[in-house]
């Protein structure tokens, strides 16, 4: 198998698995709305057929001179009611079908959201936030094809050729019935296939670029004070507007190929249409049927177009739905995190025994047999160059993430079995590169703490010295743009630490705690943070002498990894 065939049938398993979602979710809306479809196309079929013998039934009374007892009345009465029947049918099944599938796709929208945010660290850290916005935005968007321009209109499409196969047999002869079903099947099989293959590729790369233009354009927003400090604005605009040069050209290969598909099926219609009329001609003139009969396979025929004609929009579009699916499908099967059970612990000491963690494919681990333990009220800092797995250790320490081999035990519990919402109150992590979103100061603090008071605020806020500065800025209310927007670096920092001492942990994890903050300033929050936490176990990673002077022990964790792997690992208390 190609790869490129693999490819088509991956996307048309997500295809396949978007919809059934969408079915289960809509199902009866959608399977009244694909009934209406149906009988929309069955009801302009039966209003064309019908008005072709009409009229050719009409001529014919007329030539013989029966006009007088021609029965005008009731063929004209079901010609009303077939037309404006489709009009109301047309009406409900666009009602039905759009409706149900937008409220399908908000469903899965909110289910993508869930699984993103519960999905476990590892991923969320390679997760990049235009991405992510992309796959909720324009992959779930890309979606309401599936069913709206795809599944529905094939379905009825194909239901609508066998009954009026069926009915022109009956009615007409098996010739015409079979003339315009392999006609139209036929043809309309060999077209679309043809447009879907040529569209796989311009759709995919259509998809690329508007995926790449939104992440550039978020990305451009985001840095542009940097860009523009380095005098790269305008060049990093060009950028992004070439990528939707790009995109637009995209789409108008994707038009091309769509008006061409449309072409070959008119006159794929046109065809069929004048050989149903040849065929029943040839039948009229040999007396098997009447004028009036042989008429309506060719005006069937002609209303027949109605059920391939919208399939050439869906073909053009297959390949970016089939990626979309593919990729709304691989972010919805992901597992979350599943919480564990398990008893709480009553203080919070971290022990830590052999532990060691690799990264997926990693030859060397990244920690090899580390053990320390910290007691309740003790706080300890990590050091070591950059790299030597520090943070690595804060992840795992906090349950982020999993440890190939070795211990880890907060309180009397092992890590593992503690419940995730006992360990969350119970241990906070502090991460080295902490976000702040847009919203006032007092949101930013009460994120993990939803219940605190104005008063425990301003306490948090003092203990991280950050009273003045937030008062200065007009209190709790001082709204703060995205990421913090409005604080310095510093600040923005001591903001963070603030909201993590809000939960009063057992256990406090800092990654580099007072990065960006002058000497004094650390220490005196150091202080402040100590003073707020008097019971709790601290592990910090550090390497500025400030956060190394404050702790009662250091940790040297190249040392330990310097001795290579032979023997359990003695780590080395420098205070
Ligand atoms: P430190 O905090 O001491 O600077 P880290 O714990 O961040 O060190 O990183 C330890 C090692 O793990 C480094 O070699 C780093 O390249 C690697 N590493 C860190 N995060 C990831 C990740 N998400 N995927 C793969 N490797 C990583
Ligand atoms: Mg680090």
């Amino acid at each position: 198998m190609t790869a490129s065939n693999h490819n088509r049938h991956r996307g048309g398993a997500a295809l396949w698995q978007v919809f059934r979602l969408i079915l289960r979710d809509q199902s009866t809306a959608l399977i009244r709305g694909a009934a209406l479809s149906l009988v929309v196309l069955i009801a302009g079929i039966a209003l064309l057929g019908l008005s072709g013998w009409f009229i050719t039934a009409a001529a014919a009374a007329g030539l013989a001179g029966m006009g007088a007892v021609f029965d005008v009345f009731r063929p004209s009465a079901m010609v009303r009611f077939l037309a404006l029947g489709r009009t109301a049918a047309r009406y409900g099944e666009r009602l039905l079908t759009h409706d149900a599938t937008l409220k399908a796709l908000t469903t899965i929208r909110v289910r993508l959201l869930a699984t993103t945010v519960t999905a476990p660290h590892d991923l969320l850290v390679r997760l990049r936030g235009p991405q992510a916005l992309n796959r909720l935005m324009a992959d779930v968007d890309a979606l309401d094809g599936v069913p709206l321009r795809l599944i529905l209109p094939l379905a009825a499409g194909i239901a609508a050729q066998l009954i009026t196969f069926a009915a022109l047999w009956w009615l007409v002869d098996l010739s015409v019935a079979l003339w315009i079903a392999t006609g139209f099947l036929g043809a309309a099989a060999i077209v679309l296939a043809r447009a879907a293959r040529a569209a796989a590729r311009s759709s995919g790369e259509e998809e690329a670029a508007a995926q790449a233009f939104r992440s550039q354009l978020i990305d451009l927003i985001r840095a542009r004070d940097d860009l523009a400090a380095y005098g790269q604005l305008t060049r990093q605009g060009e950028t992004v507007l070439a990528t939707d040069a790009e995109r637009h050209r995209r789409r108008a290969d994707l038009d091309r190929i769509e008006r061409r598909a449309g072409f070959a099926l008119s006159l794929t219609g046109t065809v069929v249409a004048a050989g149903a009329l040849a065929i029943g001609m040839m039948l009229a003139r040999n007396g098997m049927i009447t004028p009036a009969l042989a008429a309506i396979g060719f005006f069937a025929s002609l209303a027949l177009m109605e059920t391939i004609a919208p399939l050439r929009r869906a073909m053009a579009d297959l390949g970016r739905m089939g990626v979309a699916a593919q990729r709304v499908a691989a972010s919805l099967n992901t597992v979350a995190l599943a919480p564990k059970d398990g008893l709480s612990g009553q203080t919070a000491e971290l022990q830590i025994r052999d532990l060691s963690f690799r990264r997926d494919g990693a030859l060397l681990p990244i920690l090899d047999k580390v053990s320390l333990a910290i007691s309740a009220g003790e706080s300890v800092a990590i050091t070591g160059p950059s790299g030597s797995g520090k943070s690595t250790l804060l992840l795992l320490t906090a349950r982020l993430l999993a440890p190939e081999a070795g211990q880890i035990t907060i309180g009397c519990l092992p890590l593992a079995d503690w419940d995730e919402s006992r360990l969350r109150a119970v241990v906070t992590l502090v991460p080295q590169r902490s976000a702040l979103m847009a919203g006032t100061v007092g949101d930013a603090l009460r994120l993990g703490c939803p219940d605190a008071s104005d008063a425990a605020l301003w306490e948090v806020l003092e203990a991280v010295s950050l009273t003045l500065v937030i008062r200065s800025k007009g209190g709790l209310e001082c709204r703060l743009g995205p990421q913090g927007a409005g604080l310095s670096g510093g600040e923005a920092r001591r903001l963070v630490l603030a909201r993590s001492l809000l939960r009063r942990p057992g256990l406090l994890l800092m990654d580099e705690p007072t990065e960006g903050l002058d000497e004094k300033t650390a220490l005196a929050v150091l202080a402040g943070i100590r003073a707020y936490l008097p019971a709790a176990s601290i592990l910090t990673a550090s390497h500025r002498p400030a956060e190394i002077g404050w702790a009662d022990r250091v940790i040297q964790l190249d040392q330990c990894r310097a001795m290579g792997p032979a023997g359990p690992k003695k780590l080395q208390p420098s205070k």
